[in-house]
Formats: structure tokens, sequence, C-alpha cells
């Protein structure tokens, strides 16, 4: 059964609503039309330090936070379908589509308990779907527990991530060209120390795609409550 009328029976028992303002929406559309016309795509480009190359979906702000931060508490509705359907759509037009995996950025054990879901592994798995690339959630692991980054600015997150993350699984990785997923950038300082272990592991190229990326900010103003 093809994937538009699995979305149109679901929705028979389970209506498909707008991420941002919960309205209720066609089962295979992404966002209701007032909030569709709302958000913005990102346009601008930004570099994360030892990855190949970066995109992103959407411009971070006030129109598409309350998507973010349902995901953020564990809910994840139609967000990852509309997120990740969007960040599809760039990596193929960035040219990153020939990857062999997909991974998200994890979270900690504890986050995760206290989340239930990784919400960007959830991103990654409609990222994968899409562009017919797998996913493993399971390669890299934050096996230390840090200060929440929004708290800090940019030289802190990456003090403070350093060391934070593990490949739990080499042989998956070795040689890869990879496709590193999260749900927001902000710094890149987190998509810059993935990238670091999974190049130091063996991985053989790291790209970074985040749903969200903040604007770009003043070096004296680089902490985004995010
Ligand atoms: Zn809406």
């Amino acid at each position: 059964m093809n994937r538009r009328l699995l979305r149109e029976l679901s929705a028979l028992l389970y209506p498909v609503r707008c991420p941002v303002c919960n309205d209720f929406i066609f089962a295979n559309d992404s966002f209701c039309p007032e909030c569709a016309e709302k958000l913005v795509r990102y346009s601008g480009s930004f570099k994360v330090r030892g990855s190949a190359g970066s995109t992103a979906a959407f411009l971070y702000n006030e129109a598409i936070s309350p998507a973010i931060m349902l995901m953020k508490d564990g809910i994840m509705g139609n967000a990852p379908y509309a997120l990740g359907g969007e960040l599809a759509v760039r990596i193929r037009e960035a040219g990153m589509d020939s990857a062999d995996l997909l991974i998200p950025v994890p979270l900690s054990r504890e986050s995760l308990e206290e989340r239930i879901t990784n919400q960007s592994l959830c991103i990654a798995e409609e990222v994968g779907l899409r562009l017919g690339i797998p996913v493993c959630g399971t390669a890299v692991v934050k096996s230390a527990e840090t200060l929440p980054q929004k708290e800090l600015n940019k030289h802190q997150r990456e003090v403070n991530l350093h060391g934070a993350f593990t490949v739990a699984e080499p042989e998956i990785i070795a040689g890869k060209t990879i496709i590193l997923i999260d749900d927001v950038c902000t710094t890149g300082s987190t998509l810059a120390e993935v990238t670091d272990t999974l190049i130091s592991a063996g991985a053989g190229k790291v790209y970074c795609a985040c749903a969200c990326k903040t604007p770009e900010l003043q070096a004296d103003d680089e902490t985004t409550e995010v």
C-alpha cells in the first residue's frame, strides 16, 4: 500500500494536525496553509567545523518554534513528517543524498528518559524514508551528561561538549559518508563535536543537516534560548 493512501486511512482514526497551531489538516499536508505561509525556508549558509557541508530546512523563529518545543516535550505529532520532508528536499538540493547513512544527534540517557523519544531520530527516520537512506540511531551515543547548551556562549558550549559523545558501533560507520541530523542548530558546537567524534572513529565524510537553523548571531551574543 502506498504511503499517501496509508496516511489517508490512518487519518480516519487519528486526524492529522498542523504541528505549529494544532489545526486539523489534510492527511498528506505538512502544515496548515496559514502556518505554511509564515514559515521561512532557510536561505543562508553556515559551516560546521570538520564537516563536508551543511544544510537546513527552516529558519528558526517564533513561527516554527511551537513545533520544535512540542517535540522536545516528546509530542511528535506531524512534526517529523513536516520537518523531515522539507529537510529531505534540501539534502537532495545540496547534493548530499548519495550518503550511505543517516545518524541523529544522540541525547544522553537521562535526557532520553525525560523526553521518551529523540526528536532528531524521528526527523532522521522521515528523511531516510524519503531518500531511501538507512538510519542508525545507536552508532553514536552521548556518554556524558552536559550542562544545558542554551545557557552557554559558543566557547563554553564547545568546552561543555568536548568528549561527550562516543561511537558505540565503529564497524557501522567505517569509511561511510554520513549525514548527521539535528532538530535545531544554533552555534553548530554540537554538530562539530559529533562530526569530530565520527571522523576520529573512522567515518569517511560527514555532512550536517538540521531541521532549523537560528539566524546568524553577533560575536558577543551567542546564547539563544533553544
Ligand atoms: Zn498551523
